[in-house]
């Protein structure tokens, strides 16, 4: 199937990380392989966290095997360290995802280390990675978090996150993620920042996480098409909230943002209905979380015609 948007589903991360309920392991096996079915691409999938921090991904090692059972489904997941890289490089992950704040403060209270030091423990990962033969087809990718703005320091620079970007590039990231962790950005700002950073990414690809605190998440999407990205994190039901950012709510929602980038005649490969089956694994079994989507409240428009059909 030939795709001009990669979608990459992170509710199973991004979203279960701010469930204090245990989701079980069935429950998240039967989420992921529905939203394979739906074609979605790229799953990420758990954290590597240690189990007494982040309880929601002590299955991380089973739910990566599960995933690796789907032929052609592009596995990733977040590490946030080092023994976290370990921990997915043997569990046989494709992508491994770090995150580092383009905002100082943001970075000191998240993992008390500034962002040189932040780099510095991803250049070790790098060399981890390259360290074992059966490692060195996995992808690292560099996140880059708070690049619109941060609850701490207000507004970012761009030069921030085009320094922290070209450190990340100079390291041996393979991919790079730009992120609105807390809901900042506005489409211009977004389209200002993914132009900025092409150049300084080169052959790097871009993609964009963008989180809908405040009504914009998909607006954003449309400004970072216009400057050429084509990699987006989105999730189910737009699961969650941010645990590094209090009040935010959750990532874009995948329906609405398949339902979007189709309308639009951009194939994504998803099947919007069985995206919809998919979402009623999380209606019926999260109860107390809320779950936002235009798509599956109104349903689609008469005459929708996906541009993957
Ligand atoms: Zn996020």
């Amino acid at each position: 199937m030939e795709r001009d948007v990669n979608i990459e589903e992170v509710g199973l991360r991004d979203g279960l990380q701010s469930v204090d309920n245990f989701f079980p392991t069935e429950l998240k096996k039967a989420w992921l392989t529905a939203e394979y079915e739906a074609g979605v691409p790229e799953m990420q999938v758990c954290s590597f966290v240690p189990e007494k921090l982040i309880p929601q991904f002590k299955d991380a090692s089973e739910i990566v095997a599960h995933a690796l059972t789907h032929p052609g489904l592009r596995v990733s997941c977040y590490i946030p360290n080092l023994r976290g890289a370990e921990n997915a490089f043997k569990a046989g992950v494709h992508v491994a995802g770090n995150v580092i704040s383009a905002s100082e403060g943001h970075n000191q209270s998240n993992v008390r280390k500034s962002v040189a030091e932040s780099v510095e423990v991803f250049k070790q990962i790098v060399e981890l990675r390259n360290s074992n033969n059966d490692w060195k087809s996995i992808r690292l990718c560099g996140g880059i978090a708070t690049s619109f703005g941060c609850t701490i320091e207000g507004p970012v620079d761009p030069t921030a996150v085009e320094r922290l970007a070209a450190m990340y590039v100079e390291a041996g990231a393979d991919e790079l993620s730009i992120a609105d962790t807390v809901g900042y950005a506005n489409p211009a700002q977004v389209r200002d920042l993914f132009t900025r950073l092409t150049p300084v990414a080169g052959d790097v690809p871009l993609s964009a996480h963008f989180h809908d605190t405040r009504g914009l998440g998909l607006a954003n999407v449309v400004g970072a098409l216009e400057a050429g990205v084509r990699d987006f994190d989105a999730c189910l039901g737009g699961l969650g909230g941010c645990p590094f950012a209090p009040g935010a709510t959750g990532n874009i929602v995948t329906e609405d943002l398949v339902f979007m980038l189709e309308s639009m005649g951009l194939k994504t490969g998803v099947d919007l209905d069985k995206l919809l089956e998919a979402r009623e694994i999380l209606v019926n079994n999260l109860p107390n979380e809320p779950l936002r989507s235009a798509i599956a409240q109104a349903k689609t428009p008469i005459g929708f015609a996906p541009a993957s059909a």
